[in-house]
């Protein structure tokens, strides 16, 4: 198949287009590097079956063009990371509502399908573990920063679904649970690359909050297969599908875990909220996904745990000049 990607010079979208190249499919990628870089994926440029264009999704003529020579696209063009988002929401809700609506639009003039990346942000602080797909959504309130990411994205959602039930448009939603793994860049707020730049360096590891907060992580390998997977299952169409791990851990044993990894002499330091992040945060203490219904419908489960995750985003930034200190 002929597959755009939007986003594809992001970390995800980098490592779906290996993935879906090696399996001899033609991606073509459209990325503005407002986050993505190019190292994400200059170690595909001369490769066959491989194109891009560092070009915005909102030039519309441009994406119709795309959107025409493509079979499917993979909408993953987003602001992430919390620290971006609470840093800068206009742009932050701009980028994810406008560039859904737009490439839902264009797909389903052509009747292309859309398989969509949103996000665990948008279980909120429900405490329903694990998070089924058809759980309840719970939000903090508007002058809370964070909340503008979950809410945008939770758009995103209904869009991808109204234009499934409207307009008979093929669309397929993931949520993203803690995605990590080699070239994730910690500039956006990400933990892992961030401690593991930290230990590296022989700085302190910055553990927000009492670091009790548990978290999942999973494979950036793991994540694209899923993805990859779905790119012929015409029964999820329609459809919301959690991806991710149920390795759960807190951060502060994270912090220690990454220590250990990389001997490193580094202390752990508490850093508050409030000085983590500007204004209007609010962590959430645990977040697990429910894989039921992925697991039915392709057989995937995670194949990598955290320590080799760890020790893959250990080993790419010992070799890695672009390493941001953070
Ligand atoms: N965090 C931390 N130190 C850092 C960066 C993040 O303790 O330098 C915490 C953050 O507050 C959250 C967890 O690590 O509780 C995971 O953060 P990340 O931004 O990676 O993902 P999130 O789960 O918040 O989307």
């Amino acid at each position: 198949m002929k597959l755009l990607i939007t986003g594809g010079a992001g970390f995800v979208g980098g490592h779906l287009s290996e993935r879906l190249i090696g399996a001899g499919h033609s991606v073509h990628v459209i990325d503005d590097l407002s986050t993505g870089s190019m190292n994400n994926i200059a170690h595909l440029k001369d490769t066959p079956g491989f194109s891009y264009t560092i070009e915005s999704v909102d030039n519309v003529p441009l994406m119709a063009e795309l959107v025409d020579e493509a079979d499917m696209i993979y909408h993953l063009a987003a602001a992430v990371g919390v620290q971006l988002i609470v840093d800068s929401p206009i742009r932050a809700l701009g980028t994810n509502i406008r560039l859904t609506e737009i490439v839902l639009d264009l797909a389903s003039k052509k009747g292309k399908p859309v398989l969509f990346t949103s996000t665990s942000e948008v279980y909120g602080k429900s405490q329903a573990l694990p998070f089924t797909e058809d759980g309840d959504m719970t939000f903090g309130a508007t002058d809370k920063g964070r909340w503008a990411y979950a809410c945008s994205k939770a758009i995103d959602e209904f869009l991808a679904l109204a234009y499934y039930h409207e307009r008979g448009l093929p669309t397929v939603t993931f949520r993203l649970f803690n995605t990590v793994g080699p070239r994730q860049t910690g500039r956006y707020g990400m933990v892992i690359p961030r401690l593991v730049s930290q230990a590296l360096s022989g700085r302190p590891l910055t553990v927000y909050g009492d670091g009790q907060q548990r978290r999942c992580f999973c494979h950036v390998a793991d994540t694209v297969e899923a993805l990859a997977g779905m790119a012929e299952a015409e029964e999820a169409y329609g459809r919301v599908f959690n991806v991710g791990s149920q390795e759960e851990i807190s951060i502060y044993d994270l912090a220690e875990r990454i220590i250990e990894h990389t001997n490193s002499d580094s202390e752990i330091v508490f850093v508050p909220y409030e000085e983590a992040y500007d204004r209007g945060f609010e962590d959430m203490e645990r977040r697990i996904p429910d894989l039921t219904r992925i697991g039915e419908m392709l057989g995937w489960n995670t194949t990598r745990n955290l320590d080799q995750i760890i020790t893959d985003v250990v080993a790419h930034n010992r070799k890695s000049s672009d390493v941001v200190t953070v």
